[in-house]
């Protein structure tokens, strides 16, 4: 989580379906004019409602919200070094004249999408686990597909025929519905899922489009087939790669045979591929790997947030999920009876520090709300307003809802709990949990540090077990594995660097 005053905060994915809805309502008024088009890239005809110019504009207004939304990684020579990259990419495409940008997202998540009309997006989860630039190339060459294949407003387009308004039909989705996605880290648009024909499409793009720009085209199938090993191993780092890549196995046997005949023709005219093992290398080095601490964790059953310099308590057995944008805690991952939302509350002149103020805006901005009452106090020597709003539901059953504006340092941090009718002692559970708001003070957990990647040369015969056994070493033998390829083999084959995440503070990872 991070203070509002560095970015616009998102609105929340159903006002995204809405605004997408209007924009459906009027593609949908302009569809009889609408017609199959050839797609210059693909050669194949789509029936499509948006022009280029109504595509481009969706990126643009959903780029800004996808990076707050996650974060953009905060490395100015990693972002430039991604951006050239990519540009070379998406110059050799068959559609150079998109609005391109290309972020790198401060996310552990394994992930890369592309948004219609140009922004491309890769996490520094997804980096960590690439061997060379041809990898990361192949990667955005694959998501350059998709945009030079107007996939995304391909899928919206057909949606539309379905009856369903982008976004809602997928929020309401059983699978949906989990409270991790009612949280909201997914933007309506991520919900869009490509079929698999789109996959192929921008696989056969990927290695031809990665090939035009100068590098070895096998770089897609490589790095197919590194999540194939990651969807293998299972583990809640790719939730979004797997739901929206299927079969990364299979892909990466067809985008080989794709590569083939290129390499082929490059050795014939004595043309030189680019890997680019060692530019790479210099890039990873010192990446953050796995969760970022100073955005906040979990240590001795409190939430811990370093940066914003608080803390709270957790019931037993609660979860947490930590986004730029709020922390919930929810009392079990699938059957959530009770929620407690926490987030920078915006402050300006009108309302300042003052949480009773605060309290009072939000009734008076939103109908919703009919009653609120509370009381100021001091929660740990820190200003507070504590107290209960009823939500009226339009159909006259009333909701209540725990509110609480709690001022620390520059910020005033909002609470809203939520509990199902049938689990009304939750509520007080909700209400310790705010109550242990406190200023963070252990200077072992302000002044944490991420696990880091170190690459690092190791000679020949070097065994692995030794490697794993490395003392400040943050992963196990098997994931050390994964990220440096190195198969089951006790020894290292061969000259060359390795990947290690290290650990740089002793009270994290926990
Ligand atoms: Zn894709």
């Amino acid at each position: 989580m991070e203070p509002p005053t560095r970015h616009r905060p998102p609105r929340h994915a159903a006002d995204r379906a809405l605004a997408t809805g209007t924009l459906a309502a009027l593609a949908l008024a302009l569809a009889a004019l609408a017609a199959c088009v050839t797609n210059p890239a693909t050669g194949r005809s789509q029936l499509v409602f948006y022009s280029v110019d109504q595509e481009l504009r969706i990126g643009h207004r959903e780029d800004p919200r996808i990076r707050a939304e996650y974060g953009v990684y905060d490395d100015e020579a990693l972002l430039e070094w991604f951006e050239t990259l990519s540009m070379k990419i998406a110059r050799a495409s068959d559609r150079p004249d998109y609005d391109y940008r290309f972020t790198v997202l401060d996310t552990p998540v394994v992930n890369a999408f592309a948004l219609p009309g140009g922004p491309v997006y890769a996490t520094r989860g997804l980096l960590a686990y690439a061997h060379d630039e041809a990898e990361v190339a192949g990667v955005v060459g694959h998501e350059v597909g998709h945009v030079n294949a107007r996939h995304g407003v391909e899928q919206m387009s057909r949606q539309q025929i379905l009856g369903g308004v982008v976004g809602v039909a997928s929020l309401l989705s059983p699978k949906a519905r989990r409270a991790s996605d009612l949280l909201g880290t997914a933007a309506g648009l991520l919900l869009l899922q490509y079929s698999r024909n789109h996959e192929r499409e921008a696989d056969t793009l990927g290695v031809r489009y990665e090939f035009a720009a100068g590098w070895d085209p096998l770089g897609v199938a490589r790095f197919l087939g590194v999540l194939d090993r990651i969807s293998a191993r299972g583990g809640q780092t790719l939730p979004v790669w797997l739901s929206t890549h299927p079969d990364p196995g299979q892909r990466s046997a067809r985008a080989r045979e794709l590569a083939r005949p290129l390499i082929a023709r490059a050795r014939a005219e004595g043309r030189d591929l680019a890997v680019g093992t060692e530019t790479l290398r210099a890039r990873l080095d010192g990446l953050v790997y796995g969760d970022d601490p100073r955005q906040g964790f979990v240590l001795d059953g409190a939430f811990r947030h370093p940066a914003l310099r608080f803390r709270f308590d957790l019931p037993p057995g609660w979860k947490v999920s930590n986004t730029p944008q709020r922390v919930v805690v929810y009392d079990e991952p699938r059957q959530t009876t009770a929620l407690l939302e926490l987030r920078v509350a915006a402050s300006d002149q009108e309302v300042g520090l003052d949480p009773e103020r605060h309290a009072r805006r939000l009734a008076a901005a939103n109908p919703r709300i009919v009653a609120l009452e509370g009381t100021s106090e001091t929660v740990h020597g820190l200003p507070a307003w504590i107290g209960q709003a009823t939500l009226g539901d339009g159909t006259g059953a009333a909701v209540p809802l725990l509110v609480a504006f709690i001022a620390h340092r520059e910020n005033v941090y909002r609470f809203t709990g939520r509990w199902a009718a049938s689990a009304d002692r939750q509520r007080s559970l909700l209400e310790a949990t705010i109550r242990s708001f406190h200023p963070e003070t252990d200077p072992e957990v302000l002044r944490v540090r991420p696990v880091v990647l170190r690459l690092e040369d190791v000679a020949p015969g070097t065994a692995i077990a030794d490697l794993c056994g490395r003392r400040n070493l943050a992963v196990d033998c098997q994931e050390l594995r994964l990220l440096n390829r190195l198969g089951n083999a006790p020894t290292v084959a061969q000259t060359r660097w390795i990947k290690l995440p290290v650990r740089q503070s002793p009270v994290y990872p926990p």
